[in-house]
């Protein structure tokens, strides 16, 4: 196993700018990938979702520019800076990496955001195509980097949305709020309890490593395609599951009243499925939540596992590769173990006791070289904080990861936000006010 979030010197972006632009950047901003522990394709059906942010970072030195020109430069992708007009950014106009961070620019000028134009060199240490959220991390830190050095004072959550937005519209991939809001808003040691209907939040403490337990990142190296083909059928399907059963998305849709609900859906056997899936999906994350307050770690395992199986059986999105990770590791002594992210290749997750991991490792190594699958990359997800920087000119460039990790600390206050982006003043809920929804029997209504 190796750890592959890696270090990236905020000195070493900055200086890999000034090699680029001339010129020192104005400042250097970091934002994680992310692992959904629990609440997989739920988000676009408005339900629960509990990411936490990988130790693995995009990290962009980023200058701010007053003529309408926008460079774009990844150390991770030839073919040197791209210079684009912020003016004539079009929807759906860029096939290529940049129109990721191209589209944060759009989004925010569409809702009237007066950004002028930036100079950007990025590296990232998150894998892209893992299920991991590489292109989330993307579009987060320079949405961070945008929001300070054009002083928008938009909150992470909103910045968050602005995300989504550049990626559905701009992008041109229909992915839902939970990306986004994961690298914008996680804590260390915490996974984050969202709810993508209302963007309420919580941060549910998740230590593992304090309780003798590991929680590892198996990537298959299958790549999937997020933005074509499968997952749009999905999303389709859950769309027309609430549609025939008259609720506006299928969280709606009581746990308690499943079986009655499923009933009503006749002959839609493919439609039945995907209701079934995201139905019992968000009654899990309501019991992970239960449980890892409650201090029974160890429990939510099978929980996991609980999962993989819908999602292989009821909503048909895993791969041998996925289904052999998981079925691997649990023979192998793992506590629970599940595919994660959009599916059809990417990551799955594995938890595991401490002294359980080198086994567990080795058993899914052998079996895929037994398989004839290319070796997977296993590594272990710390808990880690969410998007931060604005190191300024003039600072000591070494301190990102501590800044990040302060910034982290600081969020802590603030873990509870609810609202719309179009609200001037979104409401600002106490933890204890929000409370737990309701578990299961359906009464998480609102
Ligand atoms: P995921 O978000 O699961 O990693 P996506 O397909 O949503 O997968 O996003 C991957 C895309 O994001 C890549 O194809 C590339 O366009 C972009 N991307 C990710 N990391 C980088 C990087 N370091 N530099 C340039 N582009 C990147
Ligand atoms: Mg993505």
């Amino acid at each position: 196993m190796s750890s592959e979030a890696g270090e990236i010197a905020a000195g070493t972006v900055a200086e890999r700018f000034k090699e680029l632009y001339g010129a020192e950047p104005d400042g250097v901003w970091a934002a994680p990938g992310r692992v959904n522990l629990i609440g997989e394709h739920t988000d676009y059906n408005d339900g629960f979702v509990m990411p936490f942010a990988l130790p693995h970072t995009a990290v962009a030195a980023v200058s701010r520019r007053a003529d309408g020109v926008l460079r774009l430069h990844s150390s991770d992708v030839e073919g040197g800076v791209v210079e684009l007009d912020v003016d004539a950014l079009e929807p759906e106009s860029d096939r290529n990496w940049t129109a990721y961070p191209a589209g944060v620019v759009w989004a925010l000028r569409a809702a009237g955001h007066e950004v002028t134009g930036a100079d950007v060199h990025l590296t990232s240490t998150v894998p892209a195509g893992a299920g991991l959220s590489s292109s989330a991390a993307l579009e987060v830190v320079i949405a961070f980097a945008l929001n300070d050095l054009y002083e928008l004072d938009l909150k992470g959550w909103q910045l968050a949305r602005l995300c989504q937005r550049a990626e559905n519209v701009y992008v041109g991939a229909p992915v839902g709020i939970m990306d986004q809001t994961a690298s914008a808003c996680c804590t260390a040691g915490h996974a984050l309890f969202l709810d993508t209907r209302d963007l309420s939040q919580r941060q549910i403490p998740f230590d593992l490593a304090a309780e003798g337990m590991r929680l590892l990142v198996v990537d298959t190296q299958v790549k999937h395609e997020h933005s074509t083909g499968e997952y749009g059928k999905r999303r389709a399907g859950c769309e027309k599951g609430a549609a025939l059963l008259g609720v506006d998305a299928l969280r709606d849709v009581p746990y308690a009243e499943l079986d009655a609900a499923l009933a009503r859906l006749g002959d839609e056997e493919e439609v039945r499925r995907l209701v079934r899936h995201v139905v019992t999906e968000d009654e899990r994350v309501e019991r992970v939540v239960a449980l890892l307050e409650s201090g029974e770690t160890r429990a939510i395992g099978p929980v996991l596992t609980e999962g993989h199986a819908s999602l292989r059986d009821d909503f048909r999105i895993s791969c041998p590769e996925l289904d052999l990770v998981v079925d691997t590791a649990l023979s192998a002594g793992a506590l629970g173990a599940r595919m994660t992210g959009g599916g059809f290749g990417g990551s799955a997750i594995v938890l595991a006791d401490v002294a359980d991991v080198d086994t567990i490792t080795k058993a899914v190594e052998e079996a895929f070289a037994a398989a004839g699958f290319t070796a997977p990359r296993v590594f272990e997800a710390v808990p880690s904080a969410g998007a931060a920087g604005g190191v300024r000119l003039g600072a000591d460039w070494s301190a990102l990861p501590a800044q990040r990790s302060r910034a982290g600390l600081t969020a802590v206050q603030f873990d509870v936000v609810a609202g719309d982006l179009d609200d001037d003043r979104p409401e600002q809920v106490g933890v204890a006010q929000l409370g737990c929804p309701a578990r299961v029997n359906g009464s998480r209504s609102r």
